[in-house]
């Protein structure tokens, strides 16, 4: 059976692992790129060697786990590095999500990916959700997650496609503005819509 792929994304924030679970409540699986690129980089990895041999030991934590924040920051301010970072990691992180995606068993599988569209990753799926927020709910949000700085936030933001652009473009869109509540009925009313499509 061929699988329905349904992309997920949204920017930082947006409440894209939120949703995610929140299907998985009715049984539907979810693959999230995010995880896979923590995965490909554990401690041990042929990927973290590669990164130590090319950035030094002091891209390294204590406890031997790659310093993502580190990273991060070499490569916003360096495009040749986040070329080459992107070309040891992109390949990797496609294989595997293709993995788990055949794997995957559930009427059908959410890709959830921040960078759905910006990677093409889009046209591997049959259809797209959006989840909307504002960048001033966007910014509290990922702020009183990750504890991290508006500007750090702001950064990341300002380098994925903008709310505008993913709502225009994808097939389906969750406006995240309400409470939890109000997403999970959004969410049942999204999912039976999925549903008959793919019924239909
Ligand atoms: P993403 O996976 O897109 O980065 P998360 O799902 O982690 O986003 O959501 C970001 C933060 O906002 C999390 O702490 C989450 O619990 C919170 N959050 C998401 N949606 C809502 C909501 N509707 N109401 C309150 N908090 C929310």
């Amino acid at each position: 059976m061929k699988n329905y792929i349904v992309g997920l994304t949204g920017g930082i924030g947006s409440g894209k692992s939120t949703v995610a679970n929140l299907f998985k409540e009715y049984g539907i699986e979810y693959v999230d790129v995010d995880n896979i690129s923590r995965e490909i980089v554990l401690p041990g990895s042929t990927l973290l060697h590669l990164i130590s041999d090319r950035y030094g030991e002091s891209i390294l934590n204590n406890d031997r786990s790659l310093d993502r924040a580190k990273l991060r920051r070499i490569i916003f301010n360096n495009l040749e590095e986040k070329k080459w970072l992107e070309s040891i990691t992109h390949p990797l992180i496609r294989q595997l999500t293709m993995e788990k995606i055949r794997r995957s068993r559930s009427e059908y599988c959410l890709l959830v990916h921040p960078l759905l569209f910006e990677t093409g990753q889009d046209q591997i799926c049959q259809a797209v959700i959006a989840i909307s927020v504002s960048q001033h709910i966007q910014l509290e949000r990922v702020c009183s997650r990750d504890k991290s700085t508006k500007e750090e936030a702001l950064k990341i933001i300002n380098s994925q496609l903008s709310n505008q652009e993913r709502v225009a473009k994808a097939k389906y869109v969750i406006e995240n503005t309400g409470n939890l509540d109000e997403l999970g009925d959004k969410v049942s009313v999204l999912h039976q819509k999925i549903l008959n499509t793919i019924n239909e």
